[in-house]
């Protein structure tokens, strides 16, 4: 719920599996709305966003989201990418509330950047194909060895499946790391594992290499992290990711974590 922009009786709950989830999701939006006095619905969510519909890498089809949650609840939907909503929290009231011109970054789950230019942030494309997180990985670094989870997108290995920080356990895993849960593999870093900190230097330097690409086109001062692998892991990541920019871009922006943790986008979307 949120009163303004104050967000409360968050309820969490795990993405449902499989690739028909849309329906599910409705579902529970509507228990949950359920003796609530709504009078505006506002979601981040990860995909390309076009109006009321959304794409996700995830699922084989488009869903008009907005349309589904408008019917069945009676109130205005307002439907943004979800790293857009973590940008907007965090330059409403985060780490980038006085950056006039930046990147937000999520490293999780998935791989996604958005621009802030004077002040606003540059709307989120339509398209997988057309987001940043999924641009082409060069041949030179992608590693055959891998098996990447698959991706909706058109590209033949995306950042997005090869460079977010479930591609990051995932290689662990493929190169024979234990791990019952994911941060497993942060407890072993913290206690200096060397295949762990391996993973997190070539992580670094895979960040470097992607995070050039969009300053070439958008040459900004600073860059601001979210996501929980990003939050977890940029004790390990800084300093190979710091190098290797250094070698691709004329200069190094500012690296800040946002400031608002796992709420960002909630308190994001009370701005939408
Ligand atoms: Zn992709």
């Amino acid at each position: 719920m949120a009163d303004g922009h104050k967000v409360s009786n968050i309820e969490k709950t795990k993405t449902p599996a499989g690739s028909d989830f849309w329906p599910v999701v409705v579902e529970r939006a509507c228990e949950y709305a359920k003796g609530r006095n709504l009078t505006a619905i506002k979601i981040g969510t990860a995909g390309a966003i076009d109006g009321d519909i959304v794409n996700s890498s995830r699922a084989e089809t488009s869903f008009a989201l907005g349309k589904e949650l408008r019917e069945r609840l009676g109130a205005p939907v307002k439907i943004a990418n979800d790293l857009y909503g973590v940008a907007l929290g965090e330059l409403k009231e985060g780490a980038a509330k006085s950056v006039k011109d930046g990147l937000v970054v999520t490293v999780s789950t998935g791989l996604a950047a958005v621009v802030i230019k004077d002040g606003q942030i540059l709307p989120t494309p339509d398209r997988l194909d057309d987001e940043f997180g999924h641009q082409e990985v060069p041949g030179d670094l992608v590693d055959p060895e891998f098996k990447r989870r698959a991706c909706t997108c058109s590209r033949k290995v995306c950042y997005d499946r090869y460079a977010s920080g479930s591609a990051v356990y995932d290689r662990a895993r493929q190169q024979g790391m234990e791990l019952k849960e994911n941060r497993d593999f942060d407890k072993l870093a913290e206690t200096g594992n060397a295949k762990a900190l391996e993973l997190y230097e070539d992580e670094g330097r895979l960040l470097a290499e992607w995070l050039a690409e969009i300053l070439k086109k958008h040459p900004v001062p600073v860059v601001i992290f979210q996501g929980t692998f990003a939050r977890k892991g940029m004790g390990f990541l800084l300093l190979p990711m710091a190098e290797r920019l250094g070698e691709l871009v004329s200069e190094i922006p500012e690296i800040r974590l946002g400031e608002l943790g796992d709420d960002a986008g909630l308190i994001g979307a009370t701005y939408l």
